[in-house]
């Protein structure tokens, strides 16, 4: 090898690495909220609930698209996301579900989190949409999926809330939400603003 081609193998190595640590800072970079619409983009595995006439995915995606666009009206740096996802780090991170149950209307909303963290913001969302979801609630992280949520390894976030909003599976409930999506996503994106020390004014529900 000549030193003409050294040299340009140096650059190119140079220039990699440079790319390579470009595409790892963007990705780690902490971001203030990550929003989830739950089960989007899944095609196997766990799809999310179903009923004769909704799906929970379409719902999430919904409400998911109006909390991001309340938040970035309002300054806040927000990231979209989908099911699946990469490492990524951020103040903030909420998962929207709606949940399914064998028995319908034997569920409602409910709140997983990961950690201690999160306990106190939890309770502060569950006083918020308790005022106004009419319908049962369960007790935090009452099952695994929602104690263990898998994308509680793969977002780092000091505070992470997974919202199961009602049962989808309830015609009670269902009739309920449906006109009440945007509205309930109003309710989330104050909540964030609000833990994140942001004066915004709470929606008239
Ligand atoms: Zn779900």
């Amino acid at each position: 090898m000549n030193i003409k081609n050294k040299a340009a193998t140096f650059f190119a190595i140079l220039i990699l690495l440079l790319i390579a640590f470009i595409f790892y800072w963007g990705t780690t970079k902490p971001i203030d909220v990550i929003i989830q619409a739950g089960h989007e983009g899944r095609t196997t595995g766990n799809t999310g609930a179903e009923s004769k006439l909704y799906r929970e995915e379409k719902w999430n995606i919904i409400v998911a698209n109006e909390v991001a666009k309340l938040l970035q009206s309002w300054q806040i740096d927000v990231k979209r996301v989908p099911a699946d996802i990469k490492f990524m780090r951020a103040k903030i991170a909420i998962s929207i579900h709606f949940d399914g149950a064998r028995i319908p209307c034997a569920s409602g909303a409910s709140i997983g989190y990961p950690s201690k963290n999160s306990h106190d913001f939890a309770q502060r969302w569950k006083s918020l949409y308790k005022a106004y979801f009419p319908y049962k609630w369960h007790k935090d992280n009452f099952t695994p999926n929602l104690k263990n949520y898998y994308a509680y390894q793969w977002i780092k976030a000091d505070k992470f809330l997974l919202l199961e909003l009602g049962e989808i599976t309830c015609d009670t409930q269902t009739k309920w939400l449906k006109p009440r999506l945007k509205k309930i996503a109003h309710l989330i994106a104050y909540s964030i603003a609000t833990e994140l020390g942001e004066k915004v004014k709470k929606p008239s529900l």
